[in-house]
């Protein structure tokens, strides 16, 4: 009986004991003397002239390369304009001539089956438009770029590029055509919302596939090679929660001499790929300045947000097409011969609404565009820390992309900040950061006033 009450008064106690810790009050931090002499000594930071750093490097790229890269851009926008109304007036004449109407009986001569005759329409059709685009396309894509120094490509391997091309256009046509033409028939009034939806689709489709199934039809795809460099990219993916497999080299010097990057692939295909002639060309601290840039796509995951964003502008597309091509076949119904829009005659003028909405809408798009990119350099910048480098690469890029384009001309036309104001970001960003050792002693466009 002791022994009991004894039991119990310890375990009273100990049960004391335990909620009077529990219901001490919270201790003082721990105090650590802190030697003022291990902080940044801030008053004595250097400073660095953003605009005189941006001017300096800008102004490394003058005279006659200038003025081939001034050539070259503009001589783009005046291709992209010369496009334009070349396809506007080719679906013009095939409309405007009863040429597609023609191609159309002619289908359903052919077959009773509405799906066999948008197949048979879809590749007549599709094979005209390859042969009518072939000659600006050979003189774009081939011989201009010969003159400029940029395709490392001959004739023959272009055109069998063109037949790829041309090729994979056609089965898509075929197979997408029917599904899209009996939509309508469906959908009736609310077409242009159900094929908006379909395009998406198929572009999530596309997305997915290109890594896998299409880009190996033009270039081998190979790991990093082996080196000092591997193990620095490896390194900074590895940072940034990147698989390394998820980063690989294209052949790219096959077609070009350009430099690039780019991030592909959709729904778990999602890798980045470098350029061979990146790696040629470019300074380990060049590449590792363009790998955070693509790693910044990468982990912010832009695919997706370019998708809803271009998904939105799909639909918009489809609304505009629908109600565009409502008045067109009210004006000039009778010479097209084309009854309503579920006809799959309609088709050159639906893809050439839709081709005029992608142009008209080319500033919202860009702007777009461009509020990633300036995303994806910035993390870029705080990921790999190499400002200058960053700055030194994109004055190799002046062959294909001029420096300092005009506002309105860069607000219409670029996907990309202009050189001019990237070089300004990188700039900032390194004044920002100039306290910080590793970022103090880099070497690059000085400009550092004591
Ligand atoms: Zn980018």
């Amino acid at each position: 009986m002791k022994r009991l009450i004894l039991c119990a008064a310890l375990l009273l106690a100990a049960c004391a004991t335990l909620s009077a810790q529990a219901q001490e009050g919270p201790r003082a931090a721990p105090t650590v003397r802190i030697e003022s002499g291990q902080l940044p000594v801030l008053d004595t930071t250097p400073k660095l002239d953003v605009a005189a750093a941006t001017k300096g490097y800008l102004a490394r790229v003058t005279g006659a390369a200038r003025e081939r890269s001034d050539a070259h851009a503009n001589g783009g926008t005046w291709l992209a304009l010369f496009n334009l109304l070349y396809g506007l007036g080719l679906a013009g004449a095939l409309m405007m001539f009863g040429l597609s109407a023609r191609l159309r009986d002619w289908a359903e001569e052919r077959t009773h089956s509405r799906t066999y005759q948008a197949m048979l329409y879809a590749a007549i059709l599709v094979t005209l438009a390859a042969a009518a685009v072939l000659p600006p396309a050979l003189y774009q894509g081939y011989f201009r770029a010969q003159a400029y120094g940029l395709s490392n490509q001959g004739l023959l391997a272009w055109l069998g590029e063109f037949g790829i091309v041309f090729l994979l256009t056609l089965a898509a046509s075929v197979l997408c055509l029917p599904v899209f033409y009996a939509t309508i028939r469906a959908a009736r009034e609310t077409w242009w919302l159900w094929c908006g939806g379909l395009t998406i689709l198929l572009v999530i489709v596309q997305m997915t596939i290109t890594p896998v199934f299409i880009a190996p039809l033009f270039n081998d795809h190979t790991p990093l090679p082996d080196g000092a460099l591997k193990t620095k990219i490896t390194a900074l993916a590895a940072a940034n929660q990147i698989p390394a497999a998820a980063i690989q080299v294209s052949d790219a010097s096959r077609q070009t001499s350009r430099i690039f990057a780019h991030v592909t692939g959709f729904l778990g295909t999602s890798r980045i790929t470098l350029s061979d002639t990146l790696l040629q060309q470019g300074s380990e601290d060049e590449v590792l300045a363009v790998v955070g840039h693509e790693i910044g796509h990468y982990v912010m995951g832009h695919a997706t947000r370019n998708l809803l964003m271009q998904g939105l502008l799909v639909l918009l597309g489809f609304g505009f097409a629908a109600w565009a091509f409502h008045i067109g076949a009210d004006l000039f119904g009778g010479m097209w011969q084309v009854r309503k829009v579920e006809d799959v005659a309609s088709l050159p003028a639906l893809v050439a609404l839709l081709g005029l909405f992608a142009v008209l809408i080319l500033p919202v798009s860009n702007s777009i565009s461009r509020a990633a990119e300036h995303q994806a350099d910035l993390y870029g910048l705080n990921a790999a820390r190499k400002p200058d480098a960053f700055a030194t690469v994109l004055l190799k890029l002046a062959p294909t992309r001029k420096l300092e384009p005009g506002e309105l001309e860069e607000a219409v036309f670029y996907g990309h900040p202009a050189a001019r104001s990237r070089i300004e970001t990188a700039m900032g960003w390194k004044a920002q950061h100039i306290a910080e050792a590793d970022i103090r002693d880099m070497a690059g466009l000085g400009v550092i006033a004591p």
